[in-house]
């Protein structure tokens, strides 16, 4: 239950030795030490690593929303931050636990403009919670599908771009993203920051949803999974670390997020998932005959949702790629920056 995992009482150790946190690695030994005067508790079974947060200091506001991993709340961390409260109900054995603490340590080592500030998490079970930096800005999602914003061809690509600088970024870390999608993308003025990354893999797809053993498929999720990852769909799907992601995984992902930038709608639109996971695992492609767009926006397209994985380009030939555009003159003084359009500012 979700309330509860935010509400109920803190599972405080009644072991309060406190270790010795060392910067140089996440892991730390028991030598008794005290940091900045604080007291470090230990966790139940491992030593507490330096960007633990205990959940006491978190105050804890307003729910933003809820998405398939849990709630996000508006918090407070020394300013403001959001919580992203992880539904337990997926992380009960020890092993998938100590999986994502090792998964989640990757994300402190990232550090881009692009990429969503990961500020540290809450480890102690039942108290599993994400922290990162709140975004003042909307979704790519929100501005393309909800309110409707038209983008240009430059900002388009520019969002682009900076989506590839991010994504290239977090690759050359070995972090696959496994989620992209625009409503993973926020645009803080004219500035893409990428979220969720890395998440995926420790979450039961279907959980709360499963109805007669059928595989419950998350609305607008199809459009952004490769034909390699469709075809690995099968009715008594749990674990979606089942399922092959990659790099190039991402990338097809990337395509989608291009597609809905150049077409404000999700390709294979108003399609029932039968006949999207048939033509994907096929190798049937949205037809972009209708979309008003040169030879080499709509390769973009077709490079990123190849079928076969290894003819998919990486994210640093995308920003080449992307780079090498034309681009259109705009009327505008060379002090004044390409900004998004008015009506997509935030
Ligand atoms: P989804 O990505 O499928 O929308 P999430 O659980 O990731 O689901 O997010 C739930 C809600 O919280 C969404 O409205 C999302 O935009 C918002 N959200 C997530 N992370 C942040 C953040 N760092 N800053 C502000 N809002 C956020
Ligand atoms: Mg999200």
């Amino acid at each position: 239950d979700r309330t509860a995992s935010v509400s109920g009482s803190a599972s405080t150790d009644s072991d309060k030795t406190p270790v010795r946190v060392d910067s140089q690695d996440s892991q730390v030994s028991d030598t008794e030490t005290i940091t900045d005067g604080h007291r470090w508790p230990r966790q139940n079974s491992m030593s507490m690593r330096e960007w633990d947060i205990p959940f006491e200091e978190l105050k804890i506001g307003e729910v933003i929303g809820t998405g398939r991993f849990g709630t996000v709340y508006r918090g407070c961390w020394h300013g403001d931050v959001a919580v992203k409260v992880l539904n337990m109900s997926y992380l009960k054995d020890e092993q998938t636990l100590e999986q994502f603490r090792n998964e989640v340590s990757t994300f402190r080592k990232t550090r881009h403009e692009n990429v969503i500030l990961f500020m540290g998490a809450c480890m102690q079970p039942p108290k599993l919670a994400i922290v990162t930096s709140l975004s003042k800005g909307m979704t790519l999602y929100t501005h393309i599908h909800l309110r409707k914003d038209k983008f240009n061809m430059n900002k388009t690509t520019i969002v682009a771009q900076q989506i590839s600088q991010g994504m290239g970024y977090l690759h050359a870390r070995g972090i696959v993203h496994k989620d992209l999608k625009s409503k993973n993308i926020f645009l803080e003025n004219g500035k893409v920051v990428i979220t969720d990354f890395g998440l995926f893999s420790v979450t039961k797809l279907c959980f709360g949803n499963r109805k007669n053993d059928s595989l419950w498929i998350p609305p607008g999720w199809l459009c952004y999974l490769s034909p390699e990852i469709i075809k690995k769909l099968h009715a008594h799907q749990l674990h979606a670390e089942e399922l092959p992601f990659s790099k190039s995984s991402d990338v097809y992902a990337f395509g989608t997020v291009w597609y809905e930038l150049l077409c404000s709608e999700w390709p294979f639109k108003s399609q029932p998932p039968e006949a999207i996971i048939w033509q994907v695992g096929k190798g049937v492609k949205q037809p972009l005959a209708n979309l008003q767009a040169s030879r080499d926006v709509k390769d973009i397209l077709m490079l990123c949702w190849s079928f076969r994985e290894e003819d998919r380009p990486d994210f640093i030939r995308l920003v080449n790629i992307l780079d090498k555009l034309p681009k259109k003159r705009l009327a505008r003084s060379p002090s004044h920056p390409i900004h998004l359009s008015r009506s997509a500012e935030s």
